[in-house]
């Protein structure tokens, strides 16, 4: 299982690069093709018009092949939907608790009722997974982990602090392992794409830039705070949905758009 998030991690950032470079090496294409087109008219000379054949040739095999790697970076269409966090974690936690092994102990709390998000489950899924994993190698001699799901009303004064945030009602995913920790400087740089301190072939570096992704993509916010040697607190903020005093005050964001889009 951590294999293949470990691939699906790689797969997901390997197709955004090349979702996106394909993207814009088409419309120049575009251009290129357009333009060769217009020059056939104008050229007189046998010589000239297979010379510009080839180059049409060349242009169009230019854009099967980008058409074959946008098809590659396309992801998985997002599917977002109403999902009880709370629930989701609860049917979920069976696979945390076996991911993390004997030596750690899983403590999940569900505080109050009514934890709907609009979200996507697998991504939901795959972001404890990601933090479960995250959780499990900083505890390589054991302890335990706390997943707590609350909801929180960030009035105007708590939003202040994190400018992107709208007042309103959340739902606090916390995640704490009593780990090793993070450094300061590790902590400042934990969600940048490709960081990682476990070693190259170990870590992807792609597993909490990817959560931080799935995240601000909904309009939440995640926030790290560390102490080393003692543990580490990760708390997702996800715009809360059904909440009446909220939900015409705020516009919810669908999925991303999906690379690929012609312009
Ligand atoms: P990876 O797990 O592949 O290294 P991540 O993006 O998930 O990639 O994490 C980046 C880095 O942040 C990790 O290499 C580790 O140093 C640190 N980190 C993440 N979660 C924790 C945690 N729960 N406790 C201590 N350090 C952590």
């Amino acid at each position: 299982i951590e294999e293949e998030l470990r691939q699906s991690q790689k797969m997901e950032a390997v197709g955004q690069l090349t979702g996106g470079l394909a993207h814009d090496f088409n419309n120049l294409l575009t251009v290129v093709s357009g333009n060769l087109e217009m020059l056939a008219p104008l050229l007189a000379e046998d010589e000239q018009r297979e010379l510009l054949r080839e180059a049409q040739e060349a242009a169009d095999d230019g854009a099967k092949l980008t058409a074959q790697l946008l098809a590659f970076g396309r992801r998985q269409p997002l599917k977002p939907e109403s999902v009880d966090v709370g629930s989701l974690v609860s049917g979920f936690s069976e696979l945390l608790r076996r991911t993390l092994g004997e030596t750690i102990e899983l403590r999940t709390s569900i505080k109050g009722n009514s934890h709907t998000a609009l979200v996507d489950k697998s991504q939901l899924q795959n972001a404890l997974l990601n933090l479960t994993l995250n959780a499990r190698d900083a505890m390589p001699t054991g302890g335990s982990l706390t997943l707590e799901i609350s909801r929180e009303r960030l009035d105007s004064d708590y939003a202040q602090m994190f400018p992107e945030l709208r007042p309103g009602d959340y739902i606090l995913i916390t995640v704490t392992d009593t780990g090793k920790g993070m450094s300061e400087e590790v902590r400042a740089r934990a969600f940048e794409p490709f960081f990682t301190t476990k070693g190259v072939g170990v870590g992807t570096g792609l597993g909490l830039s990817m959560v931080y992704g799935f995240v601000k993509q909904l309009g939440g916010h995640v926030q790290i705070s560390s102490e080393l040697d003692k543990g580490t607190t990760i708390r997702i903020y996800l715009p809360g949905v059904g909440f009446a005093s909220v939900q015409n005050s705020r516009k919810t964001s669908s999925a991303e758009e999906a690379p690929g889009g012609t312009e």
